[in-house]
């Protein structure tokens, strides 16, 4: 039996009751990777690794030990997350030999929850992107039409999960490189709170937006990944002290007397036709489910897009200013002093995309231009959170589409940023706003490529988020 296309909670079951033994489970997932190599979902494969932990998880069920339900579970990483003693890339030729000295935080929790991690997952360079595109190594296809991308920049670990590569995957989400790939994809993806989950250990793109998240088949899945994901973490200074949350209490089975906000600033500008259809039928649905539809107005939603290409590239030029070739990265040998050094090493080791990121960011960050550019930025996201924060008051989510579009096709958006960068309209408002977001499939368009919606929670509301995601997801039919 093909055990791959389970449910995280369907195949622990397996697990716990010894239908299945872990070991077999991760050779029939690292089957399914060597057979699907054409879709460079995966930069690197730990298989020794994976079958050790598989074999010892397999000797404490023989034991009898009590396990989480992630225990002997096959999983995949995006490729900035380090995990000791194998390759951190960040799909950077900069990287491409880098061997993480210690692991993230969360790499930590998901071993002491026995999760067996088979490998590493392609991404746009230094997360930067929306198609994964950016890698310096190839493009993740998008699993339903290898013609069209995978989204990004966590496209390689949507597409994993999608594939079946893995029963779930765990991305980064600094403007929407969680949701947009998982909706891209036809997966769930869950953007947590910022401070939720440590960002130890996660190569740091713009540090005041990181965040961590599982990518996975069901949302229930998401729960079970969150729950290990969490924790407050004392070597991360933006890690929140609170009561650890169990996520799998979330699921009521009823949106009975919820109220989903529309924010009716987003209109129908640059949305897809097909994608609009499928939107009002969610919100049908949830009519039909006995949710309160309320229109809100957030004035400020449009300008998060250039608030956040501001702010996320000040941040990351700044982070990525130690990769310089001798404290990081590949390095040249016939430089003639420290500058040459510096401008060839990054001049060589960076691709386009990331060089623009660098260089928006010290723009906007040099003086002449800071007010104009950073510390207004600053500015419309104080303003947006504010908004964010009032809408609150009268509903409980908010429902968006995830991205304007479906899959779009590989080369059609490469060499136009900004039409690339409009990918992520509807989620970078919740990054700025440090808000938790869920995207949740919701069926095919007529090309069969995913379509997915976002609901929107105030911080620390993702058992909210679980609950009415879960009523769509369990019950309608429409998106398996
Ligand atoms: N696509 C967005 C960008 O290029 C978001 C990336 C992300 O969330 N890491 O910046």
């Amino acid at each position: 039996m093909d055990y791959t296309k389970l449910s995280i909670l369907e195949v622990s079951k397996l697990l716990h009751d010894g239908s299945v033994t872990s070991e077999e489970l991760t050779k029939q997932v690292l089957n399914n990777i060597k057979q699907k190599q054409n879709l460079h979902a995966l930069t690197s494969v730990c298989e020794e690794y994976a079958l050790k932990k598989a074999r010892e998880v397999d000797a404490l069920f023989k034991k009898g030990e009590k396990l989480p339900l992630l225990a002997g579970v096959p999983i995949t990483i995006k490729d900035n997350i380090n995990i000791k003693g194998l390759k951190t890339t960040c799909s950077s030729k900069f990287l491409e030999n880098f061997v993480a000295p210690y692991s993230a935080t969360i790499v930590e929790k998901l071993e002491q929850n026995y999760a067996v991690i088979v490998g590493k997952n392609n991404l746009d360079e230094f997360a930067m992107g929306s198609s994964t595109e950016n890698s310096a190594f190839f493009t993740t296809p998008n699993p339903y039409n290898l013609e069209y991308v995978s989204g990004g920049s966590s496209g390689g670990s949507a597409c994993a999960v999608a594939a079946n590569l893995g029963f779930a995957g765990v991305g980064t989400d600094t403007g929407g490189s969680v949701r947009q790939p998982a909706c891209l994809c036809g997966v769930v993806g869950l953007k947590p709170t910022y401070g939720l989950v440590s960002r130890y250990g996660i190569v740091a793109f713009a540090s005041s937006l990181d965040q961590a998240g599982p990518l996975t088949k069901t949302v229930k899945d998401s729960a079970i990944m969150l729950n290990a994901l969490t924790g407050y973490d004392e070597k991360e200074e933006t890690s929140v002290k609170r009561e650890k949350e169990d996520y799998l209490t979330s699921f009521s089975g009823s949106v009975k007397g919820i109220k989903i906000g529309l924010i009716k600033e987003i209109g129908s500008d640059g949305m897809d036709v097909e994608v609009k259809e499928k939107l009002e039928s969610v919100i049908e649905f949830y009519k039909n489910q006995g949710a309160e539809f309320v229109e809100l107005s957030v004035p400020f939603v449009n300008n998060a897009l250039a608030c956040y290409y501001i702010l996320s590239s000040a941040e990351a030029a700044s982070n990525l200013a130690r990769f310089d070739g001798v404290k990081y990265g590949v390095s040249v040998f016939d430089a003639k002093n420290i500058n040459d050094l510096y401008l060839k090493n990054r001049s060589n080791g960076f691709g386009k995309e990331v060089k623009r990121r660098i260089m928006l960011g010290n723009y906007v960050l040099s003086s002449g231009y800071y007010d104009a550019y950073y510390k207004k930025a600053k500015k419309v996201q104080k303003k947006l959170v504010e908004q964010f924060n009032k809408v609150f008051e009268s509903c409980d989510v908010i429902l968006t589409p995830t991205s304007p579009t479906p899959a779009f096709k590989i080369g059609e958006k490469a060499n136009n940023p900004l039409s690339m960068y409009l990918s992520d309209v509807y989620t970078v408002p919740v990054n700025i706003a440090e808000l938790p977001a869920i995207s949740v499939p919701c069926g095919f368009n007529k090309m069969g490529l995913p379509i997915g919606f976002q609901l929107i929670g105030k911080k620390f509301s993702e058992k909210t988020l679980f609950n009415v995601a879960d009523v769509y997801d369990s019950k309608n039919g429409e998106a398996k």
